[in-house]
């Protein structure tokens, strides 16, 4: 089945204001402190450009990437996560901050906390744009989110549908290409 772009869900306006919320209360959740903003590859990657900009410079931030892929077809997770590209520095005794698009059933993000929080963290909180949260099947907490979304598949401003539609502005569900 192919899809096409339907509706929007937040738009651009909606997503920046929000953004804007999060930097700052990551500003001063982490005021005075060195910060390790890990963004999740690749769709993180919008986020986590928009989000970095809206930390005031009270924070030390730095950046750096992990990219996984979870066994299984591209719109449902298995919750085997394989690493693909790891981080390039180390994170032990650092306050840490992941950056991820969108949290679905939380398999991922509970594989992942999991195995950075074996490499020492002195702190590792979560950030996800979107999250949703009726299709949580892993007990992991979010400590900033977004904005809460129904059970929808949604792409544009970072999310991808089989890697198309990732620079869309606004994020978007799809739906199913009506055949002629
Ligand atoms: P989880 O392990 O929480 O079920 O899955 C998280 C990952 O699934 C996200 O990082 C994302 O790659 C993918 N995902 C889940 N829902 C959506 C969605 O609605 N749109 C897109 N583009 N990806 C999604």
């Amino acid at each position: 089945m192919d899809y096409e772009v339907a509706g929007t869900l937040i738009d651009e306006g909606r997503l920046a204001r929000r953004v804007a919320e999060l930097g700052k209360a990551i500003s001063v959740d982490y005021n005075g402190r060195e910060l390790i903003v890990i963004g999740i590859l690749r769709g993180a990657v919008i986020f986590m450009a928009d989000l970095v900009r809206a930390i005031d410079d009270n924070v030390d931030v730095s950046m750096d990437f992990i990219s996984v892929s979870s066994y299984g077809d591209s719109t449902k997770s298995s919750g085997v996560v394989r690493i693909n590209k790891d981080l390039d520095n180390s994170i032990k005794d650092k306050d840490v901050l992941i950056v991820e698009d969108i949290v679905d059933t939380g398999l991922t993000l509970s594989y992942l906390r999991r195995v950075l929080m074996e490499r020492e963290p002195k702190s590792l909180a979560i950030c996800s744009l979107l999250d949703k949260k009726e299709r949580r099947i892993a007990d992991i907490s979010v400590d900033y989110v977004g904005f809460d979304i129904p059970d929808l598949f949604v792409v544009g401003y970072g999310l991808d549908y089989a890697e198309r539609w990732r620079n869309l502005r606004s994020v978007h569900s799809v739906e199913p290409t009506v055949e002629a």
